[in-house]
């Protein structure tokens, strides 16, 4: 079974998140600037009224009469009007900041996916990547351009009004700040559960996006095979598991909220009680009461926000793991700078198991002669296609080596390998480009044409021809396909199934196609044909992951062994 990406745990992302800020630091700081001085703005107000308070009730800086009063309230006016304007601007600062790293992510996850060893992209649901590359990419998005200035902003107010608390009365501001410890233990609670919620529900979300995946691209086998009722059975299955992550994670939230409310009521409550002890006692004015409680209301927005946000900082944290798990899969590019020694190419003692652990491949050794025609026959499930892929250097044997002049063939880098194995396939992309873009060269026009006319493209005759909007048919792609391989030039071509999916026209003109590629190349073809094993100069036949006998046709009919058994059948058949 295909295996999911790997997932980037908290000290990867911290780290991820920092290069981010530290890539953008010039904005952060203005954004930081901006946001202080509109918090410091955001705190004359309440000082102001209470100053406002004491000056009708005749208490500190009383009896100065309604001038005074006028006074004050305009400086209420001008602070509410400075800190509107400069958290306007903070804000706007934040968003540019919020949507560059958004496209830093989309770039990066964009350049990532493209490094991924092509065997991984193939073996790993088709989903992941997807929602990866878009529901956790725009998550993370959203919350660079919303969540993190406006985090930035609250903390920056949250520290200043508890300052002015404490300034304005310690005894009151130690009460306010004694208030508010019950939304620490509310978070804790809520944070210690939530990461493995979220977790769990975009696992889930990308399990249902590839059930998706697979029975919108799979629609054709399902009507063939009449699969409804089990593809139903599985989309359900996968949607009840959404359902059921979300709900965990919704129930979560529908504690925390109600409890962050209430925790909200204490701090005032109880400065409200100290306070009028105080003032009875003599020792606080109306006016630092009223203050007081002024800005302890304040409080209530930052905080609330900072609670909106932390919890959209873990689900979009989570996100955020699952982008960066794309940096933990290995690349495989270990490339190396030698250069293969010749065509020759040797399969030493190779065994091979795919990510469910069998070996499908048991010491395997292989010599191919340059030059030669073989072919591999052997049962489905025999591990003739495995086998190409490691020839081919799109896997690295797990025990031995496939070498190509003395040189691991996994580790040439692409352009070299391209110039000494190609791989084809009867899976032929055809990318919405130009003809010539398709061609995957930078090669002079004349060269491009020619290698079209090698394999009898006689439909390409514009190189700028837009093959997105006039898309190939099966027989052109695959014109195209070796085209590519003609350009690339490899000593050594593997066939896997190249012709087995066309129409008996096109394959016969894709025969005549593949004649002109193969001539004087190394040729190893896996067989499905009769004909290709008996044109062969020597035959290789596989069971179960073996190779089990090797020799020319003739040789192998004479021995008389499973090879000539299966040549009965084939006639037979
Ligand atoms: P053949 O080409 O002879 O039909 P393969 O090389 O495709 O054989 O398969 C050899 C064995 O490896 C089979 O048992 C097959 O089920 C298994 N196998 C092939 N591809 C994969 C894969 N992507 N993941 C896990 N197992 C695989």
């Amino acid at each position: 079974m295909s295996a999911a990406l790997p997932i980037a745990d908290q000290r990867l992302v911290s780290r991820a998140a920092l290069r981010l800020i530290a890539a953008d630091r010039r904005t952060v700081v203005v954004m930081m600037i901006l946001n202080v001085l509109a918090a410091i703005a955001g705190l004359g107000g309440p000082w102001l009224l209470g100053r406002i308070i004491d000056t009708v009730t005749g208490g500190q800086g009383g009896g100065q009469g309604a001038g005074q009063v006028d006074r004050l309230a305009i400086a209420v006016l001008g602070c509410a009007v400075a800190q509107a304007l400069l958290s306007r601007y903070a804000l706007s600062v934040g968003y540019r900041f919020g949507e560059r790293t958004a496209a830093r992510i989309r770039d990066d996850f964009l350049r990532r996916s493209l490094e991924l060893p092509a065997a991984v992209v193939e073996r790993v649901p088709a989903g992941d990547l997807t929602a990866r590359g878009t529901t956790d990419v725009d998550a993370v998005a959203t919350t660079l351009r919303d969540v993190v200035p406006g985090l930035f902003i609250s903390a920056v107010q949250l520290v200043l009004i508890v300052t002015a608390v404490v300034v304005l009365d310690p005894a009151l501001g130690a009460v306010g700040v004694l208030g508010f410890t019950g939304i620490w233990f509310v978070t804790r609670w809520y944070l210690s559960r939530a990461r493995d919620a979220y977790l769990l529900e975009g696992a889930a979300n990308s399990v249902m996006a590839d059930e998706l995946a697979a029975t919108t691209t799979g629609a054709r086998t399902i009507e063939a095979f009449d699969l409804r009722e089990r593809r139903l059975g599985r989309g359900r299955e996968a949607i009840a598991e959404t359902r059921r992550t979300r709900l965990a994670t919704l129930s979560l939230r529908s504690v925390f909220f109600p409890l962050v409310e209430l925790s909200y009521v204490v701090p005032i409550v109880l400065v409200l009680l100290a306070g009028g002890w105080l003032y009875f006692r003599g020792s606080v004015t109306l006016g630092t009461v009223a203050a007081a409680v002024l800005y302890l209301r304040q409080l209530v927005g930052p905080v609330d926000n900072i609670m909106l946000w932390i919890e959209q900082l873990q689900s979009s944290g989570a996100s955020f793991a699952r982008i960066e798990g794309l940096a933990a899969v290995p690349t495989d590019q270990t490339t190396s700078s030698a250069r293969p020694d010749g065509d020759k190419i040797e399969v030493r003692g190779v065994r091979y198991a795919y990510d469910s652990g069998q070996d499908v491949l048991h010491d395997v050794d292989l010599t191919i002669r340059p030059g030669e025609r073989l072919a591999i026959v052997g049962l489905s499930g025999a591990g003739k296609s495995t086998l190409a892929r490691l020839i081919a250097g799109v896997d690295r044997p797990d025990h031995g080596s496939v070498t190509v002049g003395g040189v691991p063939i996994a580790d040439l880098p692409p352009d070299e390998l391209r110039r000494q194995v190609v791989l084809v396939t009867q899976e032929h992309h055809v990318f919405r480009e130009s003809l010539r873009e398709n061609l995957m060269v930078v090669a002079p026009d004349d060269v491009l044409k020619r290698a079209l006319k090698t394999v009898g493209a006689d439909w390409a005759d514009d190189l700028d021809a837009d093959l997105g909007e006039n898309p190939p048919d099966g027989g052109q792609a695959q014109q195209l396909a070796l085209a590519r391989v003609v350009l690339a030039d490899p000593h050594t071509v593997i066939l896997d199934e190249a012709t087995a999916l066309l129409d008996p026209t096109a394959a016969r003109s894709a025969e005549r196609a593949l004649a002109a590629v193969l001539h004087d190349r190394t040729v190893i073809a896996i067989a499905h044909r009769l004909q290709t094993s008996h044109d062969a100069d020597r035959v290789a036949v596989m069971d179960g992951g073996r190779i089990i006998e090797l020799g020319s046709h003739d040789a192998l009919i004479r021995a008389d062994g499973p090879y000539a058994a299966l040549w009965r059948s084939w006639h037979g058949a």
